[in-house]
């Protein structure tokens, strides 16, 4: 069996110990005699499933006990729909910060529920920015201020938790989840997909803050509504069961592994091996400006676009994939979440060394 670098941004690698515990446990989870796949959620076995995904959650991010961790389907676009829904609580205004594709479509679906503003815009850089907080245009009277914390597109992260006051502060992390430590309690409301950092496509993340919930407009399938979700401890109706399952591993080795603090450690590790080499070269570019690089998803350009099919092709005889960059944007994105061990950055910079040594 031969394993590649998967340098995805979603659905992305995940650790090899959990996908071999997985294959383990496929036919027969703990001496049940049945695959979690095939357990009904509301059997005791699942449920000990779920309560130790949930906890081993709360404990890597240190959830204070007036927040509600909810496991949901429908992705991060269901939540832009899903988070004015349940946010606005009789408001009809949002402040959105658009900082690059995933706050635009955030933005365009929170317009069929409220009246946004635009708060602050990434637009005039390129997208290669983030706002600075304090040219932030935000309306004190807004039910909530949305960002996204990680473009995974564009490639800016947040390096701060912004400061918006009584406001609740709502993040879609999707794609920087569990990559470092996040301080809980200053946020609103966190969503995100599971598919990059925590475990298979299908399963959503909200960490919601008790107060905010119970509210929806009329209209929110209950499904969706996080008051009905919350008490029915995610089992309303049937939640994704087996993504739950995957997902819980995948928190026990980041516990294992020495929780968020070393995932940081890990990630910054690996996102400075290659910008570093990116700053040092002139054959590669990184279009994002240094205080907003993401530690997740690296997108960066060769000087000769034509070049790019001929380094992509190098890169998957080297047991190197998923480097081609968004189709929006072109060029090439490395993404390098949690799961992508360092020797697959190391394996990168050399074959970009090579690469470069080459055609350079
Ligand atoms: N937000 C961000 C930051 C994302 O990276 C993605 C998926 N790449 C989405 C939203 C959309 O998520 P989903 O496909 O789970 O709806």
């Amino acid at each position: 069996m031969t394993r590649v670098f998967n340098f995805s941004a979603g659905p992305a690698a995940l650790p090899e110990s959990v996908l071999a515990t997985a294959a383990a446990e496929m036919l027969d989870w703990h001496g049940s005699g049945m695959s979690v796949m095939e357990m009904s959620h509301r059997g005791k076995e699942f449920i000990s499933i779920a309560d130790e995904a949930q906890a081993l959650l709360r404990e890597l991010l240190a959830v204070p006990a007036n927040y509600k961790v909810l496991f949901l389907q429908g992705g991060a676009l269901a939540q832009n729909a899903i988070v004015p829904m349940n946010l606005l609580r009789g408001n009809t205004k949002a402040d959105y910060v658009d900082t690059g594709e995933w706050s635009k479509k955030s933005i365009k679906e929170a317009k069929k529920y409220a009246t946004v503003n635009v708060a602050a815009s990434a637009k005039d850089s390129g997208y290669t920015t983030i706002p600075p907080r304090d040219e932030w245009r935000l309306d004190p009277d807004a039910a909530y201020v949305h960002i996204c914390s990680n473009e995974t597109i564009g490639g800016v992260e947040y390096h701060f938790t912004p400061d918006v006051g009584d406001v609740p502060l709502v993040a879609d992390m999707s794609s920087d989840i569990l990559s470092r430590p996040v301080e809980v309690a200053r946020y609103g409301l966190i969503y995100g997909g599971a598919q990059k950092n925590i475990g298979p496509a299908g399963l959503t993340i909200v960490i919601v803050r008790d107060d905010l919930i119970g509210q929806a407009l009329p209209t929110t399938p209950s499904a969706f509504d996080y008051k009905t979700v919350a008490e029915a401890d995610s089992m309303f109706n049937t939640p994704p069961t087996y993504a739950i399952y995957i997902a819980g591993l995948v928190f026990r080795w980041i516990k294992e592994q020495g929780g968020l603090e070393a995932m940081a450690t890990h990630n910054a590790a690996k996102a400075a091996l290659l910008y570093d080499h990116l700053d040092s070269s002139s054959f590669f570019t990184c279009p994002v400006a240094r205080d907003c690089r993401s530690l997740m998803n690296v997108p960066f350009r060769l000087k000769d676009e034509s070049l790019d099919e001929t380094f992509l092709k190098g890169a998957a005889e080297r047991g190197m994939v998923q480097l081609k960059g968004h189709r929006s944007v072109g060029g090439i994105r490395a993404s390098i979440y949690n799961a992508m061990p360092i020797e697959g950055v190391k394996t990168l910079v050399a074959y970009m060394k090579d690469f470069e040594a080459q055609h350079g």
